[in-house]
């Protein structure tokens, strides 16, 4: 599947919840999944793939853990705040340091529909913040100061003019 970038619409509209979970479903987060490692992520938000819908997949950041699917995800609770740097595969070229909680309850459903509930922190809790503000079309560009915005908004031009063929 083809990531989208940051200026497409999509990325900027909130996903609609998933309300049958079915056979093209489960498609859908396999190919995702196979999306995000292609493209060397640690998640992905349907909306990143062109779908307007309630799901995220993410990467097993604990040894334990496997590789996820979660959809419908609500954060629940949220406490202490974490600065970190943050990229984003729909912003290729870009990082910031993002604050965000530091330690997160996640509640969801798996893909066969079970109510599923992760208590995070660190990176997990960071990636689990990231993914579901793509659901609701933010982006971490938002989560900075106006002025660190304008920053990351002139490089990516310049970035895109770069990248555009002559
Ligand atoms: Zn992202």
């Amino acid at each position: 599947m083809d990531v989208r970038l940051l200026g497409d619409p999509v990325l900027r509209r909130r996903g609609d919840e998933i309300t049958n979970i079915d056979e093209s479903i489960r498609k859908l987060a396999a190919d995702m999944l196979e999306t995000m490692y292609a493209a060397e992520g640690i998640g992905l938000a349907a909306p990143q793939v062109g779908i307007s819908l309630r799901l995220f997949v993410m990467e097993a950041l604990e040894p334990e853990q496997e590789a996820r699917a979660v959809i419908n995800p609500v954060i629940t609770h949220k406490a202490g705040t974490d600065r970190d740097e943050e990229g984003c595969l729909s912003v290729p070229g870009l990082n910031a340091l993002v604050d965000r909680a530091e330690e997160i309850v996640m509640e969801g459903l798996d893909l066969e529909g079970e109510p599923i509930r992760i208590e995070a922190a660190g990176l997990l809790a960071r990636c689990i913040q990231h993914e579901v503000d793509h659901l609701d079309g933010i982006l971490f560009i938002d989560r900075v100061s106006p002025l660190q915005r304008k920053m990351l908004l002139g490089k990516w031009k310049k970035l895109q003019a770069e990248a555009a063929p002559p």
